[in-house]
């Protein structure tokens, strides 16, 4: 059984935050004194330098109110996260956290030096190379931001670990798991292996920053800011998304992470395995939060291994000249070298057979500039 807190939280203030906070931990009975001098890792959601209105970030407030509550048992807190490829030092300061990080002493880690997580019983990856940082930790306390993703259908407490890797990496990895189904397969190899794989174990929370989330063409810039007015709380990450999912009324069946979560058994099994504390989620259920638009489609998503199908029947990236820049950080970013630059149309060119639809270049691009543009025939999808 995993407990999980629904807090109502409408404002990113430090006091009602760190209430709503301390409440929560208190509903899934998790004893701050076991933090007293122990090591305990911050890892928010720094997808990428951001401003925090822009909701593609975990918000500030939230990781001052989280961190505020460590420090009072302990001075050995370390921020650990890696964003796709941009810099650490700006991210964290466009995305406000530096003052807070200075303010509280909190280390930085270096998340260039990785080492090895062995989980044997991991379905297919079971020596995946993550930040070593991690690896000295007591305590990890996961901050995800609720987002939606157009490669994942959702983002939550599951898929923010996979911050654990070091920045291409982690978009490289698209090419090894192309599918939405590989893709999630291999987060949850991965989050196995962070429950099991480490020689010292680590005690897991997760907060989510649910205050404001994202929907629409999210994780990154293209999606929208939504209020939801929560903060979630808990110390399984797949039955933490079930109630995020539940609450933003998505299709919980599009979200891998969850269904096939159930199914490992590294926590909760079914929904029935979930106690729900604080508010009820009736009363605080989202009632018009768009998901986003893009190729999954009730959990089924076309053969990409044919590029013919794929430009006919899957949504494609397409930039807009009057937004791009050409910063190029969407062809830095693609794992798979389908785009190259300009020509004469001014925007980047992208080679859609070769694009493997992991919009991770949507995700990157700092204006918001590239739009989903439906594939030929995908009115028949509907038919
Ligand atoms: S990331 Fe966005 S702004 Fe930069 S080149 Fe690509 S489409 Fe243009
Ligand atoms: S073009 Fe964009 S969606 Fe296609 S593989 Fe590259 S990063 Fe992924």
């Amino acid at each position: 059984m995993a407990v999980i807190s629904l807090q109502k939280c409408t404002e990113y203030d430090n006091r009602i935050l760190k209430d709503k906070i301390m409440a929560g931990l208190g509903q899934i009975n998790f004893d701050l004194t076991g933090l007293k001098n122990k090591r305990v890792c911050l890892k928010p959601n720094l997808l990428m330098p951001s401003n925090p209105e822009r909701a593609v970030t975990t918000h500030p407030e939230l990781f001052r109110a989280v961190a505020e509550i460590v420090h009072d048992y302990t001075r050995d807190i370390v921020l650990i996260e890696s964003p796709n490829f941009f810099p650490l030092k700006s991210t964290i300061k466009k995305t406000g956290l530096a003052g807070i990080v200075n303010d509280l002493e909190i280390e930085v880690a270096d998340i260039t030096v990785t080492d090895t997580l062995r989980f044997s019983l991991a379905h297919r990856y079971k020596n995946i190379d993550i930040s070593k940082a991690f690896f000295d930790v007591d305590y990890i306390i996961n901050m995800p931001k609720l987002k939606t993703h157009g490669f994942t259908h959702y983002t939550g407490a599951v898929k923010n670990l996979f911050g654990t890797m070091p920045g291409l990496a982690k978009s490289r990895m698209h090419m090894r798991a192309p599918s939405q189904i590989e893709f999630c397969e291999f987060l949850l190899d991965l989050y196995g292996g962070l429950l099991n794989g480490f020689e010292k174990p680590k005690k897991f929370i997760h907060i989510m920053d649910a205050v404001v989330g994202m929907e629409g063409e999210g994780p990154g810039p293209s999606g929208k800011p939504k209020n939801i007015g929560a903060v979630i709380i808990g110390d399984d990450a797949v039955a933490l998304d079930y109630i995020a999912v539940n609450l933003v009324g998505l299709n919980v069946k599009k979200v891998f992470t969850i269904t096939e979560g159930f199914k490992r058994g590294y926590g909760v099994t079914s929904p029935d395995d979930i106690q729900l504390r604080g508010e009820p989620l009736e009363d605080m259920r989202i009632t018009d939060f768009k998901a986003s638009r893009s190729a999954v489609m009730g959990g089924i998503i076309w053969p990409l291994t044919s590029p013919t199908i794929k430009n006919l029947f899957v949504e494609k990236p397409v930039p807009r000249a009057d937004d791009c820049t050409l910063c190029y950080n969407c062809m830095k970013v693609c794992p798979a070298g389908a785009i190259t630059k300009a020509d004469e149309a001014k925007i980047p060119r992208y080679n859609y057979r070769k694009c493997i639809r992991c919009f991770c270049c949507m995700e990157t691009c700092p204006e918001a500039a590239i739009d989903l543009k439906k594939g030929a025939l995908q009115w028949l999808m509907r038919t």
